[in-house]
């Protein structure tokens, strides 16, 4: 298995704050956040992209991916939601494990949205964390 931060956060040896596990996928918070909440759904089975990522843990991403956009609704009252998967260097992927960026969005953000692009950082994350979980689990 080649050095993979993603494949670390899944096995525990690398921290994350953690909004939804199940036997398929991981997801937690993106580290440099461009939306308070933003949040990474992973594929336990490391690939590296979508040519080499099982059709099968690509449906589970989604799924997941669908849920979290929906608990965004309630736990951030986000508006609308971003799925957005950044497939080759060429498309920006910077990690090469699969993941599907979910994103929550507000009417009017543009603006916040550009400026967050460029400084991505929550001020309370584990906030944001339990907000989610307690979201996912209801
Ligand atoms: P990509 O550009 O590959 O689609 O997105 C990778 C994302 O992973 C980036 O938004 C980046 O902030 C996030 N990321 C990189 N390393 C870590 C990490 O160690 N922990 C977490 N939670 N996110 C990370
Ligand atoms: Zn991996």
């Amino acid at each position: 298995m080649p050095d993979c931060i993603f494949c670390d956060i899944i096995a525990g040896t690398a921290p994350s704050r953690q909004v939804y596990a199940d036997d398929d996928v991981i997801a937690f918070l993106d580290i440099r956040p461009v939306k308070r909440g933003h949040t990474l759904v992973v594929p336990r089975n490391h690939s590296r992209g979508l040519t080499d990522l099982a059709p099968g843990d690509g449906e589970k991403v989604f799924a997941a991916g669908q849920r979290v956009g929906v608990a965004m609704r309630d736990a951030l009252d986000a508006d609308g939601v971003n799925l957005v998967v950044n497939d080759g260097r060429a498309a920006m992927q910077t990690v090469f494990h699969t993941h599907l960026h979910v994103i929550p969005r507000h009417r009017g953000d543009k603006l916040s949205f550009a400026k967050s692009l460029v400084v991505r950082r929550d001020p309370n994350p584990d906030e944001t964390a339990e907000r989610l979980r307690r979201a996912l689990k209801g």
